[in-house]
């Protein structure tokens, strides 16, 4: 027998991720209550997931559901926020009970993880869309953004990146499988959003964003905001060991350009090094330094070879066609 709409909220939603005392009514009313702590700034962050598009056909559906939340949390982390409260707006082809206890598995491990409680919704007919808000705090006047950096600030990437690209050109056989096969799909599939991290950079970082579009791309929108221009050292990239087994000019394709990251990309004032590596050290905070913001606008990639500038047909060097 089919779920009703109803009943289908009341299995999965009802109570799902983590209980909090700041939420006065949840789900069944006609919208959530919620108390934000005094002295805070509320921070909301809205992202959709739509089939064929985000993820491909027939993907997992507890990684839909991890994804779905990750993604937001990735936001929330780059602001320095915490994540609190999320509503999830879901469009579904068919009320399937397996698929909907693997999407909200999913969901509300990474939920209760950060401590997000699920406190309202929307239930649709239709192709698989998957949207998630996700509401959070900062302390007031103390969120990170894009547009802090300066001209000498360090940057930096936290985790590794490309190894989801690799992850989603293996899911889409576009890359064949190796070794490194069941490493690289979980980067794709239940990526790991920095929130912590992000909280302990709003003592340190000048600017900050989440790497979702690649992250030469997103190191250029922190730039462009902030009025620099950066420059990147390809040296520096940090590979994981799976992604390093592809090759070094693979492996910094993937990593430059490559999306679905969800790794933090943050600049740091060259006089705050010191007290960054002395109370968030890089070796227990798994982040890289991989260049400079500079003076201008552009967007450079170096190498031993010399500097590519990425802008112009510079791009091409890494866009040559792979082993
Ligand atoms: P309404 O018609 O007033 O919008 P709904 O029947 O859509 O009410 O929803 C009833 C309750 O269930 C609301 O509190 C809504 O927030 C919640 N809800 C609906 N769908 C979901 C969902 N996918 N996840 C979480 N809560 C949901
Ligand atoms: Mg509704």
């Amino acid at each position: 027998m089919p779920l009703s709409e109803f009943e289908l909220i009341e299995r999965y939603f009802r109570r799902c991720g983590a209980v909090r005392a700041d939420v006065r009514l949840g789900v069944g009313d006609d919208a959530a209550l919620l108390e934000p702590g005094a002295g805070t700034t509320l921070v909301a962050a809205v992202d959709t997931l739509v089939e064929g598009v985000h993820f491909p056909p027939g993907c997992c559906a507890e990684s839909i559901g991890h994804r779905a939340l990750a993604v937001n949390l990735s936001d929330l982390a780059a602001m320095g926020a915490r994540p609190a409260w999320a509503l999830l707006a879901l469009t579904l082809p068919a009320a399937e009970a397996s698929w909907l206890e693997a999407f909200t598995s999913g969901f509300a491990a990474l939920a209760e993880a950060h401590q997000v409680a699920l406190v309202g919704g929307d239930t649709t007919h239709g192709p698989l869309v998957v949207t998630v808000t996700l509401l959070g705090q900062v302390p007031a006047g103390a969120a990170l953004r894009r547009s802090g950096a300066a001209p000498g600030d360090a940057l930096f990437v936290s985790g590794t990146p490309g190894d989801a690209a690799a992850g989603l050109a293996l899911e889409q056989g576009r890359l064949a499988a190796g070794e490194h096969e069941a490493f690289l799909r979980k980067r794709f599939l239940f990526p790991t959003p920095r929130v912590a991290l992000g909280e302990r950079l709003r003592r340190h970082a000048s600017a900050c964003i989440d790497v979702s579009d690649g992250l030469l791309a997103d190191a250029g929108k922190l730039a462009r905001a902030s009025g620099c221009g950066v420059e990147l050292e390809a040296e520096r990239l940090p590979f994981s060991a799976a992604l390093g087994a592809l090759g070094t000019r693979q492996a910094r394709e993937l990593a430059l350009t490559g999306g679905d990251d969800y790794e933090l990309c943050f600049a740091v004032p060259a006089d705050a090094l010191g007290r960054l590596e002395a109370e968030l050290p890089a070796a227990q905070w798994g982040y890289t330094r991989i260049g400079t913001l500079c003076a201008g606008a552009a967007v450079r990639v170096r190498d031993a070879t010399g500097e590519l500038s990425v802008a112009t047909a510079g791009y091409d060097h890494f866009s040559a066609p792979q082993s």
